[in-house]
């Protein structure tokens, strides 16, 4: 049966719900571009207004996984379950760095495609670019051979996943349809399930350096997201996860990378990237069945941690996509330095009450760290390390970060910048809660 867009469109401007078949060739529209740009962008207003079903949103995001390439790993899962993560982003939010090679250590797949930054979030792809010869975009047999042979690949998206996606986020950017829970919802699990997971854990952020405005907003995305990808066939929990400072000790792109290394090699973990990181790993081991309880997760984890075996499994794909051998034992040796490595001292002494994580990450794309445009170049050696935490004294002698940028001139602006993203003062400073809320589906 075929259809009109104009007249799914009308249906769903009136309120009205589309069946299956309707969503179906409305998003097979979008992918093979048979449905006009007018069309598309009056199907986003007309849902951003009236909204999906929970059956209109689970139609809609397998629709858009169908519409390019299934992932199929049926050759491994005799072996262990295929699971990932995803997160709605943020500052120093290296977690996918640590979390895929400790799944892989615990007996998963962890088939990862990444996304570079957006806004005033760091990504994942940016940050493994910092390591010189690694291949983000390796062809499909060399992927599937690096998932295979050391348990976690981590890459960028191609254009073969959920392309109908591609296009109908494209034009949602640029008529203020974003901000749809249930489009989003869609968004995201179309991309996500199309790597053909078996277990996924979703980290949505809270506070002044989410993606999300509000705690109720990041709520409702993460009820949503556990309740459509469950639907659609991958049980999935969600953690809503603290965004109301900077996750790790670390913003950048190098930097973060070097703590992702301290981290795995149980030199150095940050409290806070510690919980929230150990945490979504416990998550999806109990959902994919390789642990039996959270204890006994945690205890998997911390094994693969002081053994070795996580660190040992991160050098082993950073040497299988192209990256140096010895990557792992020297870092430093490889990744790019900022010419300028200075401390930034507070201009009072007293505690860190608080801090605007999202100015924090703005910072990082104004010193080239991120993008303006879709197409610039970025530079991996810049940023912060060192962070201080909320709650932390800080004094002429107690820096607020290490700041990494490529001139004096970077560096007057950043210095400035900083002193005033961190509020400094006495008493209390705010509480620090790393975990709000677990999320688990309703059906
Ligand atoms: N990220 C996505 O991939 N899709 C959205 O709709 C929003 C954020």
């Amino acid at each position: 049966m075929t259809y009109l867009p104009q007249e799914i469109i009308r249906k769903k401007r009136d309120g009205q719900v589309l069946s299956l078949e309707e969503i179906q060739f409305f998003a097979k529209g979008m992918g093979d571009e048979s449905i006009s740009e007018g069309q598309v962008a009056a199907f986003a207003m007309a849902v951003y207004f009236n909204g999906l079903t929970m059956d209109e949103r689970v139609a809609l995001t397998l629709a858009m996984r169908n519409s390019g390439e299934v992932l199929n790993w049926d050759d491994l899962r005799g072996r262990g379950p295929i699971i990932d993560k995803h997160s709605t982003g943020g500052v120093g939010d290296v977690v996918s760095l640590m979390l895929g090679p400790l799944l892989a250590a615990c007996g998963g797949f962890v088939p990862m495609i990444s996304g570079r930054g957006l806004g005033h979030t760091g990504g994942t792809l940016d940050k493994l670019e910092s390591i010189p010869g690694y291949n983000a975009f390796p062809d499909n047999d060399l992927f599937r051979k690096v998932v295979d042979q050391t348990g976690v690949a981590i890459i960028g998206q191609t254009g073969t996943l959920a392309p109908a996606d591609r296009r109908f986020y494209a034009i949602r950017d640029v008529t203020a349809t974003v901000e749809s829970i249930d489009l989003i919802t869609s968004s995201i699990l179309s991309k996500k399930l199309a790597a053909g997971l078996d277990a996924l854990v979703m980290d949505v952020k809270v506070g002044d350096g989410a993606f999300m405005a509000t705690y109720e907003a990041s709520r409702e995305l993460a009820q949503s997201i556990a309740d459509v990808a469950t639907r659609a066939g991958t049980p999935t929990t969600a953690l809503l996860t603290d965004m109301n400072q900077c996750l790790a000790s670390s913003a950048g792109n190098a930097v973060e990378v070097m703590e992702a290394i301290r981290f795995l090699k149980d030199e150095y973990r940050n409290p806070r990237l510690n919980t929230v990181t150990m945490a979504l790993c416990a998550e999806v081991l109990e959902s994919s069945g390789l642990a039996g309880s959270r204890d006994e997760a945690m205890l998997l984890l911390e094994n693969q941690l002081s053994s070795g075996r996580a660190a040992e499994l991160f050098g082993d794909m950073v040497r299988a996509l192209g990256g140096p051998k010895d990557f792992l034992e020297q870092p430093t040796k490889y990744l790019p330095e900022s010419a300028i490595t200075r401390p930034v001292f507070p201009e009072s002494s007293g505690k860190v009450m608080n801090m605007d994580t999202r100015g924090l990450g703005m910072l990082v794309v104004q010193l080239g760290g991120g993008r303006r445009r879709a197409d610039d170049l970025i530079d991996h050696s810049v940023g912060m390390s060192e962070l201080a935490a909320v709650g932390t004294n800080v004094d002429e002698g107690w820096p607020l970060c290490m700041l990494h940028v490529k001139s004096e001139e970077s560096f007057a602006m950043a210095e400035k910048e900083i002193r005033r993203c961190f509020a400094i003062g006495e008493g209390s400073a705010s509480e620090v809660q790393e975990i709000y809320e677990r999320i688990t589906p309703d059906n």
